[in-house]
């Protein structure tokens, strides 16, 4: 997959990209990240992105020609396999289940906002999706555009060493069950100033543990996230009171 980024600020993606499996994959040519300056595609000698807003107002907003021309040179044919996306605070929440769909695309073109945003015109006849990483404003889209890129290529083959790990952690449904968050997880030392991992991980144990990890991944989603389950609709199996096989099933899980 090939991830494309319009941005006035080119170097930001030095830092966010360069660390762990994700470098490791870019490294491997697993995937590739291309960075474009919208001021290239800007004529005047100043090489403007951005004006006024009408109807007065504070700020400045990104100009729509330099970005109409960086996508139509950068793709001069759209096809089903490519997707413009413009990051912005009032587009739909991006979600685990949102990155699975788009890594399934072959290209993605990330448009990153400034100041106070970008020419509706955008969003409205050039970008495919508008999309936001959360209910909050930042104050550009390029640290959207490197969420995005990171939670998506972790999905791609290859991306994450190993790819169980991938399919059942933190909202993986893994079947047809609920997103779930993952269990709690534990390393050494056993003990640390006196609090003991659960006694059921150093047991050896195996379906034990698988079912201790089921019920931790379940009592921590409805403490933390209860939202998750509400918001799939099922009732949720009970594990404490539940079989193993019948709440895994229930669950999605293995
Ligand atoms: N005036 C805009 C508003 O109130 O919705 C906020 C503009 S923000 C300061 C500048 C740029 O940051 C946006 O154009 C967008 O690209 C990016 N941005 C801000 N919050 C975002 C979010 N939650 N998700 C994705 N992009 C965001």
């Amino acid at each position: 997959m090939t991830f494309h980024v319009l941005t006035i600020f080119p170097d930001f993606f030095r830092g966010p990209l360069d660390h762990g499996v994700v470098a490791r994959a870019l490294k491997a040519g697993l995937f590739e990240v291309r960075i474009h300056n919208l001021r290239d595609f800007a004529h005047d000698r100043h090489r403007t992105v951005d004006d006024r807003p009408f109807g007065g107002g504070e700020g400045m907003v990104l100009k729509p020609e330099p970005i109409f021309e960086a996508v139509e040179t950068i793709w001069p044919e759209r096809h089903a396999g490519r997707r413009v996306i413009l990051l912005s605070a009032q587009g739909r929440l991006f979600n685990q289940h949102l990155a699975r769909q788009l890594a399934s695309y072959d290209e993605l073109l990330l448009i990153c906002g400034r100041y106070e945003g970008v020419d509706e015109r955008v969003a409205e006849h050039l970008a495919d999706d508008e999309i936001s990483i959360g209910d909050y404003v930042l104050s550009g889209g390029e640290l959207a555009a490197a969420v995005v890129i990171d939670v998506v290529a972790r999905l791609l083959p290859g991306v994450v060493g190993n790819e169980a790990s991938v399919r059942s952690e933190s909202f993986s449904t893994n079947g047809d069950g609920p997103p779930i968050l993952d269990c709690p997880q534990y390393t050494r030392p056993a003990e640390f100033r006196g609090w003991r991992v659960p006694e059921v991980l150093l047991s050896g144990n195996h379906a034990e543990i698988r079912r201790w990890r089921q019920r931790a991944a379940w009592e921590k989603t409805m403490r933390l996230r209860p939202d998750l389950i509400e918001r799939f609709g099922a009732r949720l199996p009970d594990p404490r009171t539940e079989t193993e096989g019948k709440v895994s099933a229930k669950l999605g899980r293995n």
